[in-house]
């Protein structure tokens, strides 16, 4: 089969989904926009929480703001630039999943399974979370050494209660993610020394192409 997106935008629009960036992907849309980083940062890309399931606490990490704002018009308009976390999906959990599995894993949270994928399409998948796979940790570990991750809890900020409250009234743990995200962020500030740092970090790594091959 040939992987074929819908264009629904269930993985780049919806509120819960956590797309997090490399600064060698924030150098790759800045040469391929023509924007600085302070262009980028924080209108595309800030510091967003990254939840654990059940869990209270939250990791702040660079990442795209979500709504994605590089998605006009139903389509990705970096998508030769897109960070390489948008390249992964949904390859990496067709590259995991148990193969009967696979449709059901990605519908649980990501809605985007109306493709059907055999055993060669899952080693495919395999094949090219080898190659960009790498290259991601590898640009990711680089990315937390520049930018060391920091743990918040919603009790940390003001009006935490009335979140708290609400939350408590819904089961379902999306749902309340949609409530706790959008106020994490409203606290989260991109301050000028992490903009610094960034820079830095772009002056001190060379800049990776990534292969045009697909997974499909
Ligand atoms: S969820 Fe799947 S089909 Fe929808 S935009 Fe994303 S990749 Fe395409
Ligand atoms: S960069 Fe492109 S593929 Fe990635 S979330 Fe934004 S619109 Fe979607």
């Amino acid at each position: 089969m040939t992987f074929k997106c819908f264009h629904c935008g269930q993985c780049c629009e919806n509120v819960t989904t956590q797309i997090a960036v490399t600064i060698s992907d924030v150098q790759r849309l800045s040469l391929f926009l023509g924007k600085s980083v302070e262009e980028l940062i924080p209108g595309y890309i800030s510091l967003n929480p990254f939840g654990q399931p059940d869990s209270d606490k939250y990791e702040l990490e660079l990442g795209l703001n979500i709504p994605c704002r590089f998605r006009k018009n139903g389509r990705c308009i970096v998508y030769s630039a897109r960070p390489i976390n948008c390249r992964l999906f949904p390859t990496w959990i067709v590259a995991r999943a148990p193969l009967n599995e696979i449709n059901k894993v990605i519908d649980k949270e990501n809605k985007c399974s109306r493709n059907k994928y055999s055993a060669l399409d899952q080693k495919n998948a395999k094949n090219y979370m080898k190659t960009v796979g790498t290259i991601f940790d590898f640009e990711n570990k680089i990315t937390e050494k520049t930018i060391p991750k920091r743990t918040v809890k919603i009790s940390d900020f003001p009006g935490h209660e009335m979140i708290e409250a609400l939350c408590s009234h819904i089961a379902n743990e999306r749902e309340r993610e949609k409530i706790r995200i959008p106020f994490i962020k409203q606290h989260i500030k991109v301050e000028d020394s992490t903009i610094k740092a960034i820079k830095r970090g772009l002056e001190n790594t060379s800049f990776q192409k990534l292969p045009k091959t697909k997974p499909f």
